[in-house]
């Protein structure tokens, strides 16, 4: 058991983005000290090289200068007296070659035949047609590198002779091999204080993510108020708890919204169930006559009738807000359709003792959906209605201007305190009856109407004195873009946060 634990435990870290950091960091590390290192190496060698490299090229020069050829005698013509001139001849005839054409050996230093050997009479032949400077690498029996320079010497008689000049790379290459044996064998060292390094580093980057982390599992549906502090940095993780914050903000919103919207739903259910149930107990218990019985009767339905008005409203409210009522846009005239909703509403008008007018354009083209809109003018007509006593004046307008539809519906009513208007699109609230005489509605119209103008992409407003009336002004795009699903769910989703 306590080794499954352990295991479980390793393959977490293995698996752990701090793992991956320090394990990169480490693997570039790495990568980068060895190349590095080949390069200092490489580097090393050549500055070697271009120094035993001048050296030949000098050595050649001083060939020239000493060497004499004078039918087959070889006479090297210097001051025998000046030491400066004996060293130059004495060092350059080291490992040193002479040939013919041919390449048949006329004179050479010791150690070039018995550590290099004679060159082949191919290679000599080669290097005098080439009649440039040739430079070649050759290893003698015991392993030892040389430089040689070789070409063509022409004597005084322009006869041709083949001369190689060589130079042990010996000293050098001990020191290019120590200074790289000691590079990598430090190496491993580095690696090792490296690997420490990124862990250390990882750590310290990774501790904003771990706060994230802990917040995230403190939050609960009951808990959403945590937040996480910013680290004042404004770098990608300050950008990502900035984001995390802002989801927790939506989240606490939503989460508010839906605890509101099931007491709601609750109470809004629960008083007409309980009156129902009152009205029917106490016809069980009183009633004698069938008039009696048929009172209760007649009262209960009322209320089964108010209910299942709660709850087609709440249906339709929660199918556009969930994106499942769909806007269907089409190009519609909305002069003719205001003026079908205002027919309608005339005969109840005169039956409330209102005046009802209209003052609709000849034609008003917007893109939308024509339900919707004539679900919209009847919610605003209704409620101008519900809310505007005998005698009072119910007006509808609509101007069209290039790109805007202006709809206003305004009254001459009650009127909504200051303090009430915030609210009125939200679900179920209503102003209190106090303030506004019989409580008539249910509280969603508003919501819906909400939801209809910002599936448009339109606005509205609210205007509205106690006393004097209210003015509601809804402005519409008069084109809107062709639909597609996610402009439709963009919609939904808006309309849901104005209701909030
Ligand atoms: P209701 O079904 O109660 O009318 P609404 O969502 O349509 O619900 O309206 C919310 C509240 O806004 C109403 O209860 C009412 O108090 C107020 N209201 C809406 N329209 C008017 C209006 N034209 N005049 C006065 N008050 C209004």
């Amino acid at each position: 058991m306590k080794l499954s634990l352990h295991r479980i435990a390793s393959a977490h870290l293995l698996k752990g983005l701090r793992f991956r950091l320090a394990a990169s960091y480490v693997l570039f590390f790495t990568l980068l000290l060895i190349v590095l290192g080949v390069f200092f190496k490489q580097t090393l060698k050549g500055i070697y090289d271009d120094q035993v490299r001048e050296l030949l090229t000098e050595e050649w020069g001083a060939v020239k200068g000493y060497l004499r050829i004078d039918k087959g005698k070889i006479d090297w013509y210097y001051d025998t007296e000046d030491p400066e001139e004996a060293f130059i001849v004495d060092r350059l005839k080291q490992v040193y070659l002479l040939t013919d054409a041919s390449g048949k050996p006329l004179e050479w230093s010791e150690k070039y035949k018995s550590e290099i050997g004679f060159d082949s009479p191919d290679e000599i032949r080669l290097a005098l047609k080439s009649q440039k400077q040739n430079w070649t690498m050759k290893r003698s029996k015991q392993g030892v590198p040389y430089m040689i320079r070789s070409g063509l010497f022409v004597d005084d008689n322009h006869k041709s002779f083949y001369v190689a000049l060589g130079r042990s790379l010996a000293e050098s290459d001990t020191i290019v091999g120590r200074f790289t044996w000691r590079y990598f064998a430090l190496l491993p060292l580095m690696i090792v204080s490296s690997s420490f390094l990124g862990w250390y580093m990882a750590r310290r980057a990774l501790i904003p993510v771990d706060d994230v982390a802990r917040t995230a599992q403190r939050i609960t549906g009951a808990n959403l108020t945590a937040q996480i502090p910013s680290r004042g940095a404004n770098d990608e993780l300050d950008r990502l708890i900035d984001s995390f914050n802002r989801m927790i903000e939506r989240l606490n919103s939503s989460f508010t919204q839906t605890r509101q919207f099931s007491t709601d739903v609750s109470h809004e259910l629960r008083t007409p169930l309980t009156a129902i149930r009152g009205q029917l107990e106490v016809a069980l218990l009183t009633a004698k006559t069938i008039d009696e019985y048929k009172d209760a009767m007649v009262d209960a339905l009322q209320d089964v009738e108010r209910l299942s008005q709660t709850i087609r409203a709440l249906l339709l409210l929660s199918q556009a807000e969930s994106g499942q009522l769909a806007i269907q846009w089409h190009v519609l005239d909305l002069a003719p359709i205001a003026a079908d909703i205002v027919d309608q509403f005339q005969i109840p008008a005169e039956g409330a003792r209102l005046t009802l007018t209209a003052d609709l354009p000849e034609v008003c083209l917007i893109e939308g959906d024509r339900i919707q809109l004539e679900r919209l003018l009847s919610n605003l007509l209704s409620n101008a209605m519900k809310y505007t006593p005998e005698g009072g004046t119910v007006h509808v307008g609509i101007t069209c201007t290039t790109g805007q539809a202006t709809i206003v519906v305004e009254d001459t009513g009650l009127g909504i305190k200051q303090d009430h208007l915030p609210h009125i699109f939200d679900r179920f609230y209503r102003v209190p009856t106090a303030d506004q005489g019989p409580d008539k509605g249910l509280g969603l119209g508003l919501s819906f109407v909400a939801w209809i103008v910002k599936a448009h992409r339109g606005t509205i407003d609210v205007e509205s004195q106690i006393g004097i009336g209210t003015r509601f002004t809804i402005t519409l795009p008069a084109a809107i873009p062709a639909p597609d699903f996610e402009l439709q769910q963009q919609s939904v989703a808006d309309a849901a946060e104005m209701n909030s």
